[in-house]
């Protein structure tokens, strides 16, 4: 209350438009619906949605929070801040453009924040771009199943943005975390979901529908100054 400290979520458009494209593809209503969005990118977010609408997002009152990305470290204990500062004299700004800008992706490949540059390293066998991979898709499986016990369920998990539209390695890294609710994933599918438009990536007795939906902020940005001109 004091500080007026609020969680804004970000990437706010993106799922908006991509848990709404879910339900429009699948020809469903979104009333009954538990759906993840999964917005991997340079910048990462994942966001739970249960009757159309957000009930839960991983970022908070700045970006940094949340799982593994680009530049970002996302989630970690709080006290690193003051032990970093203490150790390496620096300021509490400084620590924090270090997590938000030299982190994530970047810092744990040691070569790039580029997600294509990783996997290319990655499939020659390097061992840091092969850790990246691996922790990138590990945050992103807690954070989903913290939502999904969250939401006591989930019909839908959708992977969007950069990554999450064209990794299809990553893609099935995250869905074998899940195995064990019944998330099986179609792996000719997946493959072959990388920039083909909308798909349902999952294998016919998945206990949950996984899909790929290519975001599109500007259509929704477009679609709200439409609505709120003719409203006024
Ligand atoms: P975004 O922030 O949504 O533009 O996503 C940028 C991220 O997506 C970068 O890490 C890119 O390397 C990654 N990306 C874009 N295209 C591909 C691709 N074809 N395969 C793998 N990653 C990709």
């Amino acid at each position: 209350e004091k500080y007026h400290i609020r969680r804004y979520g970000f990437h706010g458009t993106s799922h908006r438009y991509v848990s709404k494209r879910v339900c429009e593809f699948l020809g469903v209503s979104p009333i009954g619906k538990k759906i993840i969005i999964c917005h991997l990118g340079n910048g990462s977010s994942m966001s739970a949605v249960v009757d159309g609408k957000c009930v839960d997002t991983s970022m908070g009152l700045t970006p940094l929070e949340g799982v593994v990305m680009g530049t970002r470290s996302g989630s970690c204990d709080p006290a690193v801040v003051q032990f970093i500062a203490n150790n390496d004299h620096m300021t509490v700004n400084e620590v924090l453009t270090m997590m938000n800008k030299q982190s994530g992706l970047l810092a744990i490949s040691g070569i790039s924040n580029d997600a294509r540059d990783i996997r290319t390293r990655a499939s020659e066998g390097d061992e840091r771009c092969l850790l990246a991979f691996d922790m990138f898709a590990y945050k992103a499986m807690q954070q989903a199943g913290s939502m999904i016990a969250s939401m006591a369920g989930v019909d839908t998990i959708t992977f969007t943005a950069g990554i999450g539209e064209n990794d299809w390695s990553i893609r099935k890294a995250f869905c074998d975390c899940f195995e064990w609710l019944g998330v099986r994933i179609d792996n000719n599918k997946n493959r072959e979901a990388v920039g083909n438009g909308p798909q349902v990536i999952s294998a016919a007795g998945s206990a949950v529908t996984v899909m790929v939906i290519p975001t599109d902020e500007e259509y929704m940005i477009a679609h709200d100054v439409e609505r709120l001109t003719k409203n006024n």
